[in-house]
């Protein structure tokens, strides 16, 4: 599968809770899980590298990104190659700190993405970058193929649904990063970590990637026309040059309140975007089965200081993020 670049732009434009509390929060019945595997985070963004300790707020915060997917009740069937099954995917070094990568027969749980990260020193203002990588081969009994291909969804083939094995996301870490859950630590000038790694794994999950996107996309006026997404909008929605986000500036709710989407091309330094209505009826419109998205469980318990220990501070290659976009 060839991979399709995105931006992901920066605009130019404290406490360190228990974090730990996040991983003990209940996930709804068959949400979708998202692992994220720190093998190849060979250059420290998420690994002290002269300890080899977790970089356990930066991990805690991939956690937290991934919960705003916990509403996807898609059942994903199982990867588990059995004897004369094979498959492969290959994808650039998350950190960049090595040759490509090309996975062989992992073993991926029933509705459970993958996704390797890792961060390195790049170009300044650069974000970050995400993809599902290319070359991806199934051989075997049929079952296992299909499970490969299309994890058990009945329209990939037909360009109505999408789903993935997984992903990669690489961040730059030149980056002045706001590591922070509390978006209150956020400061002037500086991108909010939170953000980026949801909208990186939005693309992981088809927004601006799928065939499935693209057939909602109508070819003489480029608006996006899928049925939630014209329901959220109140008419087609534009889309940016690519095609591959809202257009610069598209606005929706978030928890009732106006906020621009999370799947524009760029969020402002210094500000927080997370998904809005619209952003998640985009997701509806390539097959995600979205149920109701709440705030993450543990967010809410966090900041009310409920058993909290208050530190005191606290096909493709996707979302090439620069300054000012992603
Ligand atoms: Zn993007």
């Amino acid at each position: 599968m060839a991979e399709r670049a995105c931006k992901f732009h920066r605009r130019s434009a404290r406490a360190a809770l228990a974090l730990t509390l996040f991983a003990g929060v209940p996930n709804a019945v068959s949400a979708l899980q998202i692992e994220f595997d720190y093998r190849y985070d060979t250059r420290g963004f998420f690994t002290d590298l002269a300890t080899g300790e977790p970089l356990a707020e930066r991990r805690a915060l991939l956690d937290l990104a991934a919960s705003f997917y916990g509403g996807f009740t898609d059942t994903l069937t199982a990867i588990a190659p059995g004897a004369d099954d094979n498959w492969s995917v290959s994808f650039v070094h998350p950190s960049l700190g090595g040759p490509g990568v090309t996975l062989v027969n992992e073993t991926i749980a029933a509705d459970t993405l993958r996704i390797y990260v890792g961060g390195s020193p790049s170009a300044p203002g650069v974000l970050g970058f995400a993809g599902t990588g290319s070359n991806l081969q199934a051989s075997g009994d049929a079952a296992f193929v299909d499970a490969v291909m299309t994890r058990g969804q009945a329209g990939v083939a037909q360009g109505t649904d999408y789903a993935t094995w997984g992903g990669y996301i690489w961040f730059n870490a030149s980056n002045d990063w706001y590591f922070g859950p509390d978006a209150s630590g956020l400061t002037a000038g500086r991108p909010d970590f939170l953000t980026t790694a949801t909208h990186e794994i939005g693309h992981i999950l088809g927004f601006g990637e799928a065939d499935a996107w693209y057939a909602n996309v109508d070819p003489d006026s480029g608006l996006f026309v899928g049925a939630n997404a014209v329901a959220a909008y109140s008419g087609g929605v534009p889309l940016d040059r690519y095609g591959s986000h809202w257009a610069e500036g598209t606005y929706s709710l978030r928890d009732g309140v106006l906020q621009e989407t999370m799947m524009d091309p760029s969020t402002p330094a210094g500000e927080r975007q997370l998904p809005t209505a619209l952003d998640y009826a985009g997701f509806a419109d390539i097959g995600w089965q979205v149920s109701a998205v709440p705030e993450p469980a543990g967010w809410a318990l966090l900041l009310s200081g409920v058993g909290v220990v208050a530190v005191g501070r606290r096909r493709r290659r996707i979302g090439l993020a620069e300054a000012g976009s992603r």
